[in-house]
């Protein structure tokens, strides 16, 4: 590794030059870091403490030169930036946008990590880029915490996202989002397999020729999806697995409580990894309609409703690829996208089932003889699954709280009906059996149901405590929901059900 770490491309730009526009970050008065992801730092290929020095510090706030390098301090930006904004378009709450865009971002660019993936490095809160339409191109430091805590917590929790490797705190204050008082101005240094989103197609399908939508399929293709590129049909099989990678990552937030929040297109990447974590939140207490943005009125993107947002997402993706599916016959096209987007359902089925066994400690394989469960196991485990969660939603008991009561103390003591309690629990250890594999199903249950989630009550608090100086919290939360699955004495204030989660809400104006 050299010592000033891993060589920045810009391979979207190179492979599709349409889609994005050079553009240098603005400058901050007074970079410095408020949190550094010294594990993520290693696993890309960069030292920490060159990360904390003035040099590191110009990678993270965006002060590259036109080959992609740390500018020395004082240095003009290049009249040829490197960095670049990206352009897509977008289905805001349902409805099209042609022109959205990295309104405050720029690309730093990709580079090969240590274990030899492709990853981009983006700067959120760069100051207004041309898309920023009316816009201030800034970010508040409490939502860049947010975007890190959650992105961190995901993580931990084994669930494809984008990571924060630096939240900055730019030495200026910005004009409020909400109320009246100025907030620290902030970026975020994000990491992501690519910044390919669904906006991006519907973004070159709304304005640009058959052959940028083609070049772009290739590079999403040989970035994210290479097997695809093998196939007969090359686009109808990178449909394939996008719809394979959205379904797994729903049913996985599903599993954990998450409401993202904001599944526009533009906010759902084409790598499988969730992206964008504005008003998002853990489900305190379950609730099927729980909905934690002030903007979202109408609930479309309520935490019961995202496997069907999901698959709304991926029929306006669907739609983008038409022409490239087949050229001369636009029905067959409609035909072969629209069989592709029906196993969708099924798929996601499939990873709720599979995941709601681990976490309710039935083995998958009932024993050594069979490959998996007959579909009756799969159908019994499904009916279990469904008659808790309205359990819980009638009881009022809190998501995460539940399943961990379950691994390792006493559920029972959540419920303000505990004999439904008990006649649910006897079906599941009738499902669950004896033997080494219910025993290891029950062990593992401990490194499947989280202690420590991201909750409501103490993200705020936290969040409240960085915009006032104080950044020890919100330091703390990171440390308990980065290893989420461990009791420890130091965290204990921060895990059991939060309060307050009913009538939470966050603010979307990030
Ligand atoms: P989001 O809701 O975060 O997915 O953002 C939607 C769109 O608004 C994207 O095109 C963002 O780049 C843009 N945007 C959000 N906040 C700002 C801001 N403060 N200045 C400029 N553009 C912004
Ligand atoms: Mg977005
Ligand atoms: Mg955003």
């Amino acid at each position: 590794m050299p010592m000033n770490g891993p060589v920045l491309h810009q391979s979207y730009a190179a492979a599709v030059p349409e889609l994005s526009v050079p553009w240098q970050a603005e400058a901050a008065p007074h970079p410095e870091l408020a949190w550094l992801n010294e594990d993520l730092a290693a696993e890309l290929g960069y030292d920490a403490d060159h990360l904390r020095s003035a040099e590191g510090l110009a990678l993270l706030s965006g002060r590259l030169d036109g080959q992609g390098r740390p500018l020395p301090a004082g240095a003009d930006a290049p009249v040829h930036p490197f960095t670049t904004a990206q352009a897509y378009a977008g289905h805001q709450f349902g409805s099209a946008n042609p022109q959205l865009g990295d309104g405050r971002a720029v690309l730093l660019g990709d580079l090969v990590d240590t274990l030899g993936r492709r990853r981009d490095l983006h700067l959120k809160g760069a100051g207004a880029t041309p898309f920023a339409r009316a816009g201030d191109g800034k970010a508040p430091l409490g939502p860049m915490l947010r975007e890190a805590v959650v992105g961190e917590s995901l993580h931990a929790l084994g669930i494809p996202t984008t990571r924060a490797l630096a939240v900055l705190t730019t030495g200026e204050q910005i004009a409020p989002r909400q109320g009246v008082t100025a907030e620290p101005g902030a970026m975020l240094v994000r990491v992501a397999a690519s910044h390919l989103r669904v906006g991006t197609f519907e973004h070159a399908t709304w304005h640009h020729d058959l052959e940028v939508r083609r070049a772009l399929a290739e590079h999403t293709i040989s970035r994210h999806h290479p097997a695809a590129g093998e196939a007969a049909n090359p686009p109808l099989a990178l449909l394939e697995a996008v719809m394979r990678g959205q379904a797994e990552l729903v049913a996985q937030w599903m599993l954990v409580g998450f409401v993202h929040g904001v599944m526009n297109t533009d906010n759902m990447a084409l790598s499988g990894e969730g992206i964008d974590y504005g008003p998002c939140a853990f489900l305190d207490v379950h609730r099927g309609g729980a909905v934690f943005s002030s903007i979202d009125r109408g609930g479309r993107y309520a935490y019961a409703n995202q496997p069907g947002i999901a698959l709304w997402n991926l029929s306006r993706f669907a739609e983008t690829l038409l022409e490239l599916l087949d050229e001369e016959d636009p029905n067959a096209a409609v035909e072969q996208a629209t069989a592709v987007l029906e196993g969708f359902e099924q798929h996601v089925l499939d990873a709720h089932t599979r995941g709601l066994a681990a976490k309710l400690g039935i083995p998958w394989a009932a024993d050594s003889h069979e490959a998996g469960p007959p579909a009756e196991r799969a159908a019994a485990i499904r009916a279990l699954g469904t008659d808790l969660f309205a359990l819980l939603e009638e009881q009022g008991i809190d998501h995460t709280g539940f399943f961990r009561a379950l691994t390792d103390a006493d559920p029972a003591a959540l419920c303000t009906d505990p004999a439904a309690f008990e006649a649910w629990h006897a079906r599941l250890l009738a499902l669950r059996g004896t033997g080494a594999r219910a025993d290891a199903a029950r062990e593992a249950m401990a490194c499947t149901n989280p202690v420590h989630i991201p909750r409501n009550v103490h993200l705020e608090a936290a969040l409240r405590a960085a915009h006032l100086g104080d950044l020890a919290p919100v330091r703390t939360l990171l440390d308990a929901v980065r290893r989420p699955f461990a009791h420890r004495e130091e965290h204990a204030h921060l895990d059991g059900p939060g309060d307050g989660g009913e009538h939470f809400m966050t603010f979307c104006g990030t």
